[in-house]
């Protein structure tokens, strides 16, 4: 997300309205500090508002809606620092990096790396080429290494064994934790193992009292097992790192990495018909309800941005989209990284189905409607007229890039 402050005018009125009902709930509210013994501390009291009908209403975005708590979203709050000058041991972190960003599955790992790291470990996260990401200090990481040369972009998973084998020998970590996901890490962790000729512990959820529990089963029962050295983990197998700052101290390879004798080429990405994606796979999703009113410049749009078309339950049974499309609780829970909802208001079983999506970008007439409550992005207005600009700047974009390309 960007740092540019969204104002909503109708808060802001709100905010001088003394005579409004939601006047109090829109002035700034305390909602974390700092204690005396730099402990962040939060009031879960203070989250949320009353409405005018004396009933508390919470925001599910996250981020408050409303002037107030909108301007004490943007302050940036200094969690105190955690260092640890001289680690007894280490606990190495593999995240995925997907689109060269942590993925919320990274920062899960990185909030059970500082379980096993405690007070004296420290948590090394090693990254391969070049990334976009500028926030591993609050994500948790205490040490950055960054595999960095072009045998270790795109599918170079031997190539990447044999950079995490000279990361072992260097720095003999504790533990290794890789995202058990279909993106990189399950494949990756489960080629280390072999290399390191260790069981690794996989689809762990849990890590408590020196054991490990993980799916099997088919998903269907869980498996109990003694701490492993290599654990392949689950989505949400910790909480993110949310009450400290760390030092992200880069540190390097003393070595330099041997070229492996790839069996692999890889021949590069092959453009894919996004519409022939799985709604439960697509990282991008574009989909539409009752407030689209031109279906066909919704398709065009969902072409020029190369996303996934899904749809509401009211689009599906009105016959615009094709009921493998639906979203929701009756339809496909999605897990989209991007989820654009245009014309959708945001029924409860809807956003059940998008409760997994990392970022939700509503266009709708309405902003008091739920989807917008759960957008992290919201544009208000007519859908027809957004699209239409969408595609124009899209299309701006793109020609740009080809001429500075050319
Ligand atoms: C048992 C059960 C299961 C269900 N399962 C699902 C499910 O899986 N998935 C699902 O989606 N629904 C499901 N529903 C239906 C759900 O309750 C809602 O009725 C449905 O999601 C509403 O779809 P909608 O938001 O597209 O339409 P509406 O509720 O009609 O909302 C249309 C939105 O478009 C906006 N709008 C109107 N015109 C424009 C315009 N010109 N420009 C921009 N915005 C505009 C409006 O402000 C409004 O917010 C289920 C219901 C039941 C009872």
């Amino acid at each position: 997300m960007s740092d540019i402050i969204r104002r909503d005018p109708r808060a802001e009125w709100i905010a001088r309205n003394r005579l409004h009902p939601l006047h109090a709930a829109m002035q700034p509210a305390q909602h974390s500090w700092m204690g005396p013994n730099g402990v962040i501390r939060k009031n879960p009291h203070g989250i949320g508002f009353i409405g005018p009908n004396g009933i508390k209403r919470i925001d599910r975005s996250g981020a408050q809606q409303g002037g107030a708590t909108k301007r004490t979203a943007a302050v940036e709050v200094q969690l105190p620092l955690h260092q640890v000058p001289a680690p007894a041991f280490y606990i190495s972190v593999v995240p995925d990096m997907v689109g060269g960003r942590l993925s919320s599955h990274d920062r899960d790992l990185l909030g059970l790396a500082h379980q096993l790291a405690g007070k004296d470990g420290a948590v090394l996260a090693v990254v391969f080429g070049e990334h976009k990401e500028n926030a591993f200090a609050t994500a948790g990481v205490d040490r950055l290494l960054v595999l960095e040369g072009e045998q270790f972009s795109g599918y170079a998973p031997e190539q990447r064994v044999q950079g995490l084998r000279a990361v072992d020998n260097q720095f003999s970590p504790r533990h290794w934790l890789l995202p058990d996901s279909r993106t990189g890490g399950g494949e990756l962790g489960r080629r280390f193992a072999a290399a390191l000729g260790e069981r690794p512990a996989t689809r762990v959820w849990q890590v408590k009292d020196q054991e490990c529990i993980g799916r099997a089963g088919a998903g269907l029962q869980d498996l109990a097992r003694p701490l492993a050295r290599l654990i392949l983990a689950a989505v949400e197998c910790a909480e993110p790192v949310s009450e400290t700052r760390h030092e992200a101290l880069p540190v390097e390879l003393s070595t330099t990495v041997a070229r492996s004798l790839s069996r692999i080429e890889d021949l590069g990405a092959v453009a894919v018909d996004p519409a022939a994606i799985p709604m439960a796979e697509a990282e991008f999703i574009f989909s539409g309800g009752n407030g689209v009113k031109d279906w066909g410049l919704f398709h065009r749009t969902a072409e020029a941005l190369g996303a996934t078309e899904g749809a509401s339950r009211v689009a599906v049974d009105d016959g615009f989209m094709a009921r493998d499309r639906q979203v929701g609780a009756s339809g496909t829970w999605v897990t989209a990284r991007v989820y654009v909802a245009v014309g959708i208001s945001g029924a409860i079983q809807h956003l059940q189905g998008i409760g997994a999506c990392d970022k939700v970008v509503a266009i709708n007439l309405d902003p008091g409607c739920d989807m917008i409550k759960r957008a992290d992005l919201s544009v208000i207005g007519e859908s027809a007229e957004i699209l239409q600009a969408l595609i124009a700047a899209v299309e701006a974009y793109r020609n740009e890039a080809r001429r500075d390309a050319a």
